[in-house]
């Protein structure tokens, strides 16, 4: 994991550009027409930027040592900075990272050997606007959306975490960390370009998964757009009224709207979709609600991961019982649906589903 010391640097940072929101073509006129060099150059500078992330114009050693001091009076990188680490008695580790305008966020390392499967949970906000009742992260306030460079550095960050703990490279990617990906397109959109482009992390677009609360029409964007990556949408209730009392957000994307988009969506992607389904005691655990999910469930290809809640303060329902997460997945399958049932990772770091909070 890189060390490298944070410094504080807004006023230093906030008359350059950014390098890292630039496109290729963008780069390239930077280099050419201002700094009047070669076009090569940018795609040299491009490769350190996304294949090695340079966190300086120092560390650009193929460059010439003027190009290397031209760069940081025009540009600047901005890189993020591990701030704390965090490791769970279950092998999960909470990274908290330092922004360079001091906001923090979170990342969680989710190792499972037995599956050879390492995945990466990531932030694309700072804080989000939806605010789910079940979730810490809904109960701060949006500050702002990350900078796709600032979802990249976690993918690389947790990468590098995973190879020193446990020899392997990440396999998966998800978007489920805080804030709401749907609502920072863009960036979530340029990071997956750059984590998935052979000039970048060369990662493929079928390990990543983009977890959405319910915004249907940039669900249907993406199909429009034509995404290659799975998505998931966290439903928690197959009944608008239960999905208006958890998610405020249903007001105004409710089941009908959602799944509409979720059939638009698998026709013109033919993409995997997941169904988050977070189980509480005698709220939306009981057989009615199981049908109700299958009929949701019947439009489009689907599997529903059922997840353990994880208690925070402020919001008063519990975890169903082992007992009734089983009755609920039997019906769940009798009716024709895949079912899977999700055991909670990293409790006692507050690293699992709905946790992340910056707490400590
Ligand atoms: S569950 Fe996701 S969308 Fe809802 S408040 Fe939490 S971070 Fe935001």
């Amino acid at each position: 994991m890189s060390q490298t010391p944070y410094l504080c640097n807004m006023n230093q940072v906030k008359d350059k550009i950014d390098i890292r929101k630039l496109d290729l073509p963008m780069l390239e006129k930077y280099i050419t027409e201002q700094l009047g060099e070669p076009r090569f150059r940018s795609k040299q500078i491009w490769k350190w930027l996304w294949q090695k992330r340079a966190s300086t114009f120092v560390e650009m050693t193929d460059l010439s040592a003027v190009l290397r001091e031209k760069l940081p009076e025009i540009f600047s990188i901005n890189p993020i900075v591990l701030d704390k680490i965090q490791r769970s008695q279950d092998g999960t580790i909470k990274s908290r990272f330092r922004l360079y305008d001091g906001h923090l966020i979170e990342s969680v390392l989710i190792p499972v050997p037995s599956d050879n499967r390492y995945t990466v949970c990531v932030s694309c906000q700072v804080g989000c606007s939806l605010s789910c009742k079940f979730c810490a992260t809904g109960q701060m306030k949006r500050v702002r959306n990350l900078d796709p460079g600032e979802i990249f550095d976690q993918v690389f960050l947790v990468n590098q975490q995973c190879l020193e703990s446990f020899d392997r490279p990440l396999t998966n990617i998800v978007y489920m960390g805080m804030g709401e990906p749907l609502l920072a397109y863009q960036p979530v959109i340029q990071s997956i370009e750059r984590i998935t482009a052979p000039d970048g992390l060369n990662m493929s677009p079928r390990r990543i998964t983009v977890s959405t609360a319910g915004i249907a029409k940039m669900i249907r964007k993406m199909a429009d757009d034509q995404v290659k990556f799975n998505l998931a949408l966290s439903l928690h209730a197959a009944d608008d009224e239960k999905r208006n009392e958890i998610m405020p957000i249903n007001e105004q994307n409710n089941l009908e709207v959602l799944q509409q988009a979720l059939v638009y969506f698998y026709q013109n992607t033919h993409n995997k979709i997941t169904l988050e389904y977070i189980a509480f005691q005698n709220f939306n655990d009981g057989i009615a609600d199981a049908d109700n999910l299958a009929r949701f469930c019947k439009a489009f290809p689907v599997v529903v991961n059922i997840i353990e809640y994880n208690p925070i303060s402020g919001f008063d329902k519990v975890k169903s019982s082992a007992d009734r997460i089983d009755t609920f997945a039997r019906r769940l399958s009798s009716l024709g649906v895949s079912v899977t049932v999700r055991r909670s990772r990293g409790k006692d770091i507050d690293a699992a589903c709905g946790q992340l909070a910056n707490k400590g």
